[in-house]
């Protein structure tokens, strides 16, 4: 007989499962159990942060990539996919657009392209922070090596995001081309939180192959290495990609576990991701409410964002506008959020 209110109270009393009990939890959920767990989420989140929503810019500065990741639909070998890159002016005036809308982070993304040197980037960066320097800068640009990332961050980088993806190697090797390695992949973030980012790794929920096991898993990896931030959505099945058929990942159990990491880490910085919400659904807003406290509007130019295309009906409208802003401020209003004009940074307790 499993005691589900066992490991709950243990969850809330040590904010530590071990991977069996996150695995029992995942797997008994139930509506009352998510409430419960939302409510106590909710009630963590405020004792830190209040009910501030924090906006980072999210310009996505290139669709290049030389992985091959076999659910992504800017993968290499997807040759249906258009390809672009923003020049650095084209990056700075989104920059400059967000600055006047209220942004004071700017997140970089992009696909592994070349074309990203150090030097390339540093000038970036410098760029940015000498324009803006009450604004952050986040990349996530994939992996690198140790030197690279502490150039960036001598530069000015302020945070580094990297999902770990599956800490499972057997999953991750599911997922990705045999020259990919999840070993590498945790080497990075190793490296980042030892260099100074603030880190953020992550997982898709629902990811093809994916099991309540493997889940757990990833919540205990996270347990452990203690990320600042944490990137949690679900899988969305893209056309070009080996998983074309495979079923979209649950909202709601997304949401399930960004209560269960909220627990864990009171101080993470939570998105609620794009792809768990959209301008027409309110997934944005039941992701706040289950304990995330950020939201990444998109600041890239509206030429590239439809090419951006990670996983099918990706929303391009973006936040170009004062209009878009005042909408999600309203919207987060409406749930009792304030959308704050802030670097929002990690809060250490
Ligand atoms: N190249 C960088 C990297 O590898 O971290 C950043 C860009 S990558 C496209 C950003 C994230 O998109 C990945 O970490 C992955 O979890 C997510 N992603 C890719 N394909 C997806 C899909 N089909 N559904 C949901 N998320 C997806």
């Amino acid at each position: 007989m499993i005691d589900l209110k066992n490991i709950i109270e243990k969850l809330l009393r040590e904010r530590s499962l071990s991977v069996e009990e996150y695995e029992q939890l995942i797997e008994h959920r139930t509506p009352e159990i998510q409430e419960l767990l939302r409510c106590e989420a909710d009630k963590i989140r405020k004792t830190i942060y209040g009910n501030k929503v924090y906006i980072r810019g999210l310009i996505e500065v290139s669709n290049i990539c030389k992985n091959n990741c076999y659910y992504c639909g800017i993968r290499g070998e997807n040759t249906n996919c258009q390809r672009y890159r923003l020049t650095a002016d084209e990056i700075l005036e989104c920059c400059d657009k967000g600055y006047e809308l209220g942004f004071r982070t700017f997140v970089m993304q992009g696909g592994e392209d070349g074309f990203f040197t150090d030097e390339v980037m540093c000038d970036l960066v410098r760029e940015i922070k000498s324009r803006y320097p009450d604004c952050a800068v986040t990349l996530s640009l994939g992996e690198r090596s140790y030197e690279s990332y502490k150039r960036l961050y001598n530069a000015g980088a302020d945070r580094y995001l990297l999902r770990h993806e599956a800490v499972s190697s057997q999953l991750y090797g599911r997922l990705h081309p045999k020259e990919m390695k999840i070993e590498n992949r945790l080497q990075c973030l190793e490296n980042l939180k030892k260099i100074g980012f603030q880190t953020g790794c992550g997982f898709m929920v629902g990811a093809p192959h994916q099991t309540a096991r493997h889940i757990a898993e990833d919540l205990k990896f996270i347990e452990n290495f203690k990320p600042q931030m944490c990137g949690i959505g679900p899988f969305i099945p893209h056309k070009d990609t080996t998983f074309k058929d495979y079923p979209k990942g649950s909202a709601e159990l997304t949401c399930f576990l960004l209560s269960i990491v909220r627990i864990v880490l009171p101080s993470v910085l939570l998105p609620a991701t794009t792809a768990l919400g959209t301008a027409e659904n309110d997934g944005r807003e039941r992701g706040i409410l289950s304990g995330a406290n950020v939201v990444m509007p998109n600041l890239s130019p509206e030429s590239v964002r439809a090419k951006y295309a990670l996983y099918d009906n990706k929303i391009s409208t973006g936040a170009e506008s004062a209009q878009h802003i005042a909408e999600l401020k309203a919207k987060m209003a409406r749930i009792g959020y304030d959308v704050v004009c802030d670097r929002g940074d990690y809060v250490e307790k």
